[in-house]
């Protein structure tokens, strides 16, 4: 019983709790690493669940954080507004696709995809020409609420729950050889002129398995929805800040969404915040002398100061400091490293988009719940480094200020544990 009493009341994420051995506690955080109780520096090379951009505690993020919580808590984000939110929303329509022109704020990266969907049935509902059909590609994560599991990838994540899922549409991941099915089911979808949006993940379809698919293809998607005016959404929830190598993925394709979903790395991982970045013609949808078409959301910790701080100290970041070269540098450091490995018959489909590396371990069982990955994790764990394989897809997404040192070890390790299991 006293063992039993000494258990932690937490009930964790993503976590089998009788089969999880302990739990080690974290102490402190910095750059790309974490120091657990026992003293242990662990390489975070999966930046603490994709949110970690430059590092962990960039000073200058750090000091942010401090001096806003100096002058500022919650503030009531309707009737009134703070100038740290103006700042950030200026700095994010300056550096999105151009066209992206007004920003929702919310707090995070499922509840951004909730509000963008509402968007999207709102502009269509508000010129009396509703329409309710989304179309998602297959294989893709867009969050875990009720909402957005209904438009992500069905599987054990989420059969208990399918009696309160919505249907939507789906067309299938452009596998390479078959990207014109892709291209074409998303087509004969908007034909029918009842799709209010398509909702992707661009170039990377993350919790899905790191699927990736070339940017000439999320052009072909923007062009056909634009013509059967379908509206599109990027999910870059995962994608923005650097992780593809551009700043947004959607640069690569030279492409504007009409709507954009941020979350994970616009405070560069410190604080939880989120945006929802829409066109004029949306938002002017919801303009009208009538109340009831206003645009009905809202999270009580909207546009936080304090989180808003750190997303603007973020914008800064990516202003004064060479983080575009720093994620070069990463890239070719994945580069050569996934060579090597494409040499070893255990790995296949090894891929690569900016600094997002991914393999798949050549075993019979795949799937999330299989025991290579869970054997994986463990193993990693003993090696002081923080990799989550999902099922048999093994994947790097460390936060940019790793070393060369820091990702060689990372992969001598990954090496290691294929021997080993
Ligand atoms: C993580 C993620 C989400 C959900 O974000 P949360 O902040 O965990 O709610 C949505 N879409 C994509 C593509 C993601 O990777």
């Amino acid at each position: 019983m006293t063992a039993l009493a000494k258990r932690s009341p937490i009930w964790h994420p993503f976590t089998q709790h009788q089969t999880e051995p302990s739990f080690k506690k974290i102490i402190r955080t910095d750059g790309a690493y974490l120091t657990d109780e026992d003293g242990q520096r662990i390489f975070d090379a999966i930046s603490s669940w994709w949110v970690t951009t430059h590092g962990h505690r960039h000073p200058r993020i750090t000091q942010a954080i401090q001096a806003a919580a100096e002058r500022f808590d919650q503030v009531i984000f309707a009737e009134y507004s703070h100038h740290l939110a103006e700042e950030v929303a200026e700095g994010l329509i300056d550096v999105a696709p151009p066209g992206m022109a007004h920003v929702f704020f919310s707090d995070s990266g499922s509840t951004s995809v909730e509000v963008a969907l509402k968007m999207a049935l709102g502009f269509f509902s508000n010129r009396r020409a509703p329409r309710s059909s989304i179309v998602v590609m297959e294989h893709s994560y867009h969050g875990d609420t009720i909402g957005t599991m209904s438009t992500g990838a069905r599987g054990v994540f989420n059969s208990t729950y399918e009696p309160l899922l919505f249907d939507v549409e789906r067309i299938p991941f452009p596998e390479p050889g078959e990207e014109q099915r892709s291209i074409d089911a998303l087509e004969v979808h908007c034909q029918t002129r009842a799709v209010a949006a398509f909702l992707v993940e661009p170039l990377v379809l993350g919790a899905g398995g790191m699927k990736m698919y070339p940017p000439r293809l999320l052009a072909e998607y923007r062009r056909i929805t634009a013509q059967y005016d379908t509206l599109m959404i990027a999910d870059e929830v995962m994608t923005a800040w650097g992780r593809t190598g551009t700043l947004f993925a959607c640069e690569q394709s030279g492409i504007t969404p009409d709507i954009m979903c941020l979350s994970k790395g616009l405070t560069a991982g410190a604080l939880p915040l989120a945006v929802t970045l829409c066109t004029p013609e949306v938002f002017e949808a919801h303009l009208s002398d009538d109340r009831a078409r206003m645009f009905f959301h809202s999270s009580s910790y909207t546009a936080n100061p304090i989180a808003c701080a750190a997303a603007l100290a973020n914008l800064e970041v990516w202003r004064d400091e060479p983080v575009l070269t720093r994620i070069q540098n990463l890239a070719d450091l994945h580069h050569d490293q996934l060579e090597a490995l494409r040499l070893n018959p255990r790995f296949v489909n090894v891929r690569q988009q900016g600094t997002i590396a991914a393999l798949d371990l050549s075993v019979q069982a795949k799937g999330y719940l299989s025991e290579t990955g869970q054997k994986l994790r463990s193993f990693f764990r003993s090696k002081k480094l923080l990799i989550r394989p999902l099922g048999n897809i093994i994947y790097l997404m460390p936060p940019y200020c790793a070393t060369a040192e820091d990702l060689n070890l990372a992969y001598a390790t990954i090496n290691e544990a294929v021997d080993n299991i």
